[in-house]
């Protein structure tokens, strides 16, 4: 849970927003957006819930039991709203797009519920409340709706960002929700997001991160629109931007086209996230992956062919329904093969109205968080054995800000590493060499 204090240009901020977001960086970008179009009906961010004119809880599903913490929070939330105080509780998100009317049935504190697909609607909704107007929900997947309507974020310059190029989801991986609750694959117009990245180079920022739940498909069902290999050789040629990542790609979609910019993009991230989910053919079909053990191995060994200093990080799901003791060491062993820097790992839970639901689940849950902990142990030896390759290597680190101590500062290495190192604040937005003097689990500390 990550609680959202943006600092946004207005000078007519008389009420307080408190919000709270869950998840992942789709929810994160569409946090930052809430702060930015409700800044221009006055509010500004506050930690303090008590203090606030209202409350929003921009909210994930795609694991096990977060209607039930919705739900919760939400309930220890409302104390604020007791002696007649005018605030508004609002719920945006995944949560808010499945449960729809639900929440404002159950719970009569409740005054707004957002979809995903309704955002730009969402300052409506608020002036409504305000005005005192019935409760509302707005919670329609518009699946031709133009991702335009967005605003862009006003936010503060800052000198790495997330643009949305594309959002939802065509996969239907057969245990995940996204489909569900963000609708259908729609791309942005290229136009639109080379007109923001060169607005963000103008205001100082050096690094994009393109972003979108599937973000490899971008422009795929738009002939007009280019593919994103062609976007991002696009972005890469705006002045002012120095690094370009992007986040999440499906294996699949990993297509000859993009994975040759690894080879003659040098703006492009020295990392790139790859979700494998299982080493096993047949969990891998059962998940409705559409890539096999092989095909994903050889997509890995490409990209490191081209650009042999790439880390790569990766998603892996433990005790799928069906998973056995052979198949689970299919995936210990793909991950030998990759050696990733990083995993986010966790144990399978069923999602409602996905077809992994139907599946029939019958692996004691001892026994897939035993084969957790075991990948885990793995994951740790190899991000040990991995980072201490860097020590006493010269890297190239974007100073973003103050370091963890005083007289430090900090910023992300090629390989998206964060790197604190001593220096002053005059650092800041450059582009600086840094040698590793020791590798942490997380970070490395470095000298000019
Ligand atoms: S690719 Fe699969 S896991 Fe990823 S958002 Fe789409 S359906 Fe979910």
């Amino acid at each position: 849970m990550i609680l959202v204090a943006y600092k946004v240009r207005s000078t007519m901020l008389n009420k307080l927003l408190y919000m709270e977001t869950f998840g992942c960086q789709m929810n994160v970008n569409d946090s930052e957006r809430i702060v930015t179009m409700l800044a221009d009906l006055g509010y500004a961010p506050t930690n303090d819930p008590a203090a606030s004119d209202m409350i929003l809880l921009n909210t994930c599903s795609v694991r096990g039991g977060a209607e039930e913490k919705v739900y919760r929070r939400l309930a220890n939330l409302r104390i604020y709203k007791r002696d007649g105080k005018k605030q508004i509780i609002a719920v945006g998100g995944c949560v808010a797009q499945q449960e729809g009317e639900e929440l404002l049935r159950k719970l009569p504190y409740l005054d707004l519920v957002i979809g995903t697909h309704n955002l730009h609607l969402l300052p409506e909704m608020v002036r409504g409340a305000e005005r005192g107007e019935r409760r509302s929900e707005t919670t329609f997947i518009d699946n031709d709706q133009r991702l335009d309507l967005f605003p862009s974020i006003k936010g503060e310059s800052r000198l790495s960002r997330f643009v949305t190029v594309m959002q939802g989801c065509d996969n239907f991986c057969s245990y995940c929700i996204v489909p569900f609750v963000r609708g259908r694959e729609i791309s942005r117009r290229s136009a639109d997001i080379l007109t923001e990245v060169r607005q963000l180079a103008d205001d100082g920022v050096r690094e994009v991160i393109l972003l979108g739940q599937n973000v490899n498909s971008y422009g795929l069902k738009t002939e007009s629109e280019p593919t994103f290999a062609e976007l991002i050789r696009q972005v890469a040629e705006i002045d002012g931007i120095d690094r370009i990542r992007f986040t999440t790609s499906h294996p699949k979609d990993m297509s000859d086209e993009l994975i040759a910019c690894f080879g003659d993009v040098a703006k492009l991230s020295g990392q790139i996230h790859l979700p494998a989910q299982s080493g096993s053919d047949a969990v891998l079909k059962l998940m409705g992956r559409g890539y096999t053990r092989d095909s994903y191995l050889a997509k890995v060994h490409k990209i490191k062919t081209l650009r042999p200093d790439i880390v790569v990080t990766g998603d892996i799901i433990v005790g799928f329904p069906g998973e056995t003791d052979a198949d689970f060491e299919e995936t210990l062993s793909l991950m030998e093969q990759v050696r990733y820097i990083d995993l986010f790992s966790f144990v399978y839970s069923p999602r409602p109205g996905t077809k992994a639901a139907e599946l029939s689940d019958d692996l004691p849950r001892a026994v897939k968080m035993a084969r957790l902990d075991r990948l885990m142990e793995l994951q740790r030896r190899h991000t040990g054995e991995i980072s201490q390759t860097y020590t006493g290597s010269v890297m190239s680190v974007l100073v973003e800000g103050e370091g963890k101590f005083p007289g430090q500062v900090s910023g992300k290495g090629e390989i998206g590493r964060i790197v604190n190192f001593p220096g002053d604040s005059s650092l800041i937005g450059s582009i600086v060499d840094v040698r590793i003097i020791k590798a942490y689990p997380n970070s490395f500390l470095g000298e000019l």
